[in-house]
């Protein structure tokens, strides 16, 4: 298994200085490599889900090993084309988006889904059947990690929903509408193989209304391992059972699957080194203060996710209970009640699982700084993104 140690994370961090996310090449093609061995067959095509992680290293990377890319908006689009993808291999999932997106995207010329029986309409009117494109549906089932990271039930903003079927056609009818894909994404960090399976059934249910039908998209939501007691998705069973379905429905067998995996890819790879400021006793707790906060790593506090935390400069100190929290002013928990090995003041504490949704959904908040970004290829660490100056913070302002 691909895993920089902790003497090139410390040795990375005193070079770059902290906080510091690195990220590991290595790793994503490992997990590239295991996605492909489990979905083998010729019909699949995997697209990374860029908003995890849209450095433009990175992005190159990804290219180079051969995965397509799936753009959340018009500007991930354009870092696609920026660094090399050609335009067949990328996807722009829209999701309530202005319909001058849509036309900027098919002026492009990559693959479009369209999430909304609106934009469908204003598509139909204007393009006809002129351009293929596929439909976003909800199938209103449940799935992923948790209500915020859920995106397939009947409450949720996503897709059009399945109920909507009798709208859908008739408006791919009167327009005439080449719709060659179908796609569903129910939510992150799914582990039961069975929300995939109900996804495709509802998708079965509804294929033969669509007779230019070239692919069906599953999205994605493999679950990949926080802490040892985790269980990620099994792909290898997840895939065999999936490719069972297609071939026992005869007109699904001929089709296409595409996924499109973010955190399977990247969330490993990356690591988030900080350097504790301060170490405060009180009657609740042992605080530990590092050098960040929700502006560089939210998903703690966003939507309650665990990162695994250790303290790499005293690898094997006793463990002892901690809050761990940052330093903004507001409160920023990253941790509580955690066993960490012995910290004192100035050790390096790394999170793990940092590489889908980090830097990514950084912010200047408290008009701090967002971190560096190394990325680590052949054992070498290369800088991928300067550390914000202070001209960073007054670039866009205008004193008046
Ligand atoms: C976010 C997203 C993904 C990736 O989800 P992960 O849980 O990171 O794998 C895939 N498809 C769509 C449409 C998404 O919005």
């Amino acid at each position: 298994m691909q895993q920089l140690d902790n003497e090139q994370l410390i040795q990375t961090a005193q070079q770059f200085g902290t906080p510091l996310y690195i990220y590991h090449s290595e790793k994503i093609t490992e997990q590239h490599q295991k996605l492909k061995a489990a979905f083998y067959k010729p019909n699949t095509k995997i697209f990374f889900a860029c908003k995890a992680l849209t450095n433009i290293s990175i992005l190159t990377h990804i290219k180079n090993i051969g995965c397509n890319i799936d753009c959340s908006s018009i500007n991930e689009v354009k870092l696609a084309i920026h660094v090399g993808f050609s335009t067949k291999n990328i996807l722009y999932t829209s999701n309530g988006i202005a319909f001058k997106e849509i036309e900027e995207a098919k002026k492009l010329g990559v693959n479009i889904t369209i999430d909304s029986l609106s934009n469908l309409a204003k598509f139909g009117e204007k393009f006809g059947n002129t351009y293929p494109l596929s439909l976003r549906i909800r199938p209103n089932i449940m799935g992923g990690g948790n209500l915020q990271i859920s995106t397939g039930h009947d409450e949720s903003k996503f897709g059009i929903p399945v109920t909507q079927l009798d709208q859908i056609l008739q408006t791919v009818q009167q327009h005439n509408i080449n719709v060659e894909g179908l796609h569903i994404h129910t939510g992150s960090d799914i582990d039961d193989i069975e929300v995939f399976i109900k996804g495709i059934e509802v998708l079965f249910e509804i294929l033969h209304h669509f007779p230019n039908l070239k692919f069906i998209d599953l999205g994605s939501g493999f679950k990949v391992k926080y802490k040892a007691t985790d269980k990620g998705t099994d792909i290898n069973l997840l895939a065999q059972k999936i490719y069972e379905d297609f071939e026992n429905h005869p007109a699904a067998k001929d089709l296409e699957i595409w996924f499109e995996p973010g955190k399977f890819l990247v969330s490993e790879s990356g690591y988030f080194i900080t350097q504790v400021n301060v170490i405060k006793h009180n009657e609740e707790a042992t605080f530990i203060g590092i050098d960040s906060g929700f502006n560089h790593l939210i998903r703690p506090m966003f939507y309650g996710s665990y990162h695994t935390i250790k303290n790499i400069s005293n690898p094997l100190g006793e463990a002892k209970e901690y809050a761990v929290v940052g330093n903004l002013c507001e409160t920023d928990t990253f941790a509580w009640q955690r066993k960490i090995e012995e910290t004192k003041e100035g050790d390096y504490l790394c999170f793990y699982n940092a590489g889908a949704y980090g830097f990514e959904m950084s912010s200047n908040f408290n008009s701090r700084f967002k971190p560096a970004e190394v990325l680590f290829k052949n054992n070498e660490p290369y800088l991928i993104r300067k550390r914000d100056e202070f001209e960073d913070l007054l670039h866009k302002q205008i004193m008046i």
